[in-house]
């Protein structure tokens, strides 16, 4: 029997099982592919999470990270809003960083199951039993960090899943030039695309788009000639840039919903306990915060003799809370500026109104990022 049980290998799921692993616990990540992978994400990391990888030895200079200090937000009309980035960040591809925390956990001694999928997870006599297609592991704490939209979610019978949105996102590298200190975040209609650099000689561009567009035009490309590249500087970046991967990565049904931090005694982390909107350009940042917060309440009430139910109950009260505490707002403003961007009309009176009062902008961004933690 493990400790823990870590389903889903991505970032937070990563931090977690180095923390835990650090601290002494037998710790096994069950991930359903195999590293490295490319992954649907805009790459653009808030330096808020630097004091806290420096203090696990991450260097990021090894990493090539790309320094960015500018945001910059368009319209399809055009109307442009920049603003320099307080607080800021920096560009790192999850194809680098996920294996590099892979790696480094696996040398650090946790144990992987890579490229096998979790079927259920089942709380019986106070513990769990994770099934996979060959086995049945069983842990006396199971973290739940499998992303935006699972298999489990169903199986959990979780409400959010029953829920359909409609969004779909696409993720490219390219080779172009563009400013290397710069995101950029271009509006068209129902939805947008953030455009920055990454590590390497490389560029992100992530797209946000509605599945009824795609219906009506058919495929991505007619979907990308017909509707994102009606905003001029994507229509730009579309005509001169070199696509780099050989397809692009997609995915679908990406959610808002509000979901519980624990649920059927699964301790849940990063998107799987609540996904903030992708303009924040903030959810690899909670990702790895949530785990930082979930390990640490995991070593002050649990002792590998002795975890009987009372103790269970007092460790997931307390992650709650403390989930809620540092993010629930964070995830309702996300929610309500994901409504003003993605419609032509109210994306660019918004951006008008911004380009007047700069220091709005500033309070905003600032409500949806926390502090930098160590
Ligand atoms: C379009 C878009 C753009 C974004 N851009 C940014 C950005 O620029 N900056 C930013 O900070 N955030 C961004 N985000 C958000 C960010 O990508 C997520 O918040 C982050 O990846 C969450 O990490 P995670 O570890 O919770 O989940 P993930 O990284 O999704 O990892 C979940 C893992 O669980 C595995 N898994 C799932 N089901 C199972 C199963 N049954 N068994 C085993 N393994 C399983 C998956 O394979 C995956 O590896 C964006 C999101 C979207 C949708």
């Amino acid at each position: 029997m493990s400790d823990v049980i870590v389903i889903g290998g991505g970032l937070a799921g990563l931090f977690n099982a180095i923390l835990l692993n650090r601290a002494g616990l037998k710790v096994t990540v069950i991930e359903k592919k195999t590293y490295p992978m490319h992954r649907v994400c805009g790459e653009y990391i808030s330096n808020e999470v630097i004091p806290f990888l420096s203090s696990l030895d991450i260097d990021l200079e090894a990493l090539n990270v790309a320094r960015i200090n500018r945001l910059e937000v368009t319209a399809a009309s055009g109307t442009k809003f920049s603003q320099q980035l307080d607080l800021g960040g920096f560009g790192l591809s999850r194809f680098t960083f996920d294996n590099f925390l892979y790696q480094k956990a696996l040398a650090e001694g946790v144990t992987f199951m890579t490229g096998t999928r979790v079927e259920d997870i089942r709380f019986v006599n106070n513990h769990f039993e994770v099934v996979t297609p060959g086995s049945v592991l069983t842990a006396r704490l199971a973290i739940g960090s499998f992303g935006k939209r699972s298999n489990l979610d169903q199986k959990l019978k979780r409400p959010f899943f029953y829920k359909r949105s409609p969004y779909l996102a696409v993720k490219f590298h390219v080779r172009m030039n563009f400013p290397d200190d710069l995101i950029q975040l271009n509006n068209y209609k129902d939805g947008y695309c953030g455009v920055s650099k990454t590590d390497g000689d490389r560029y992100c561009m992530c797209y946000m788009a509605h599945r009824d567009d795609l219906r009506k035009y058919g495929t991505l490309q007619a979907l990308e000639e017909n509707v994102i590249r009606k905003n001029p500087y994507l229509n730009d970046i579309f005509s001169n840039a070199e696509f780099l991967l050989d397809k692009p990565e997609v995915i679908n049904e990406i959610s808002f919903e509000k979901k519980a931090p624990v649920d059927n005694h699964i301790l849940m982390s990063g998107d799987t306990a609540g996904m903030i909107a992708p303009l924040c350009g903030n959810g690899m940042t909670m990702a790895i915060h949530s785990a930082k917060i979930l390990s640490e309440k995991i070593l002050i009430h649990y002792q590998t003799g002795k975890f009987d139910e009372r103790t269970r109950a007092n460790l997931e009260t307390d992650y709650t809370q403390s989930w809620n505490h540092q993010f629930a707002q964070r995830l309702w403003i996300g929610r309500q500026l994901q409504r003003l961007f993605g419609n032509n009309n109210t994306t660019a009176l918004t951006l008008h109104i911004l380009n007047g009062l700069p220091p709005v902008s500033r309070f905003l961004i600032s409500k949806t990022h926390g502090k930098p933690f160590a």
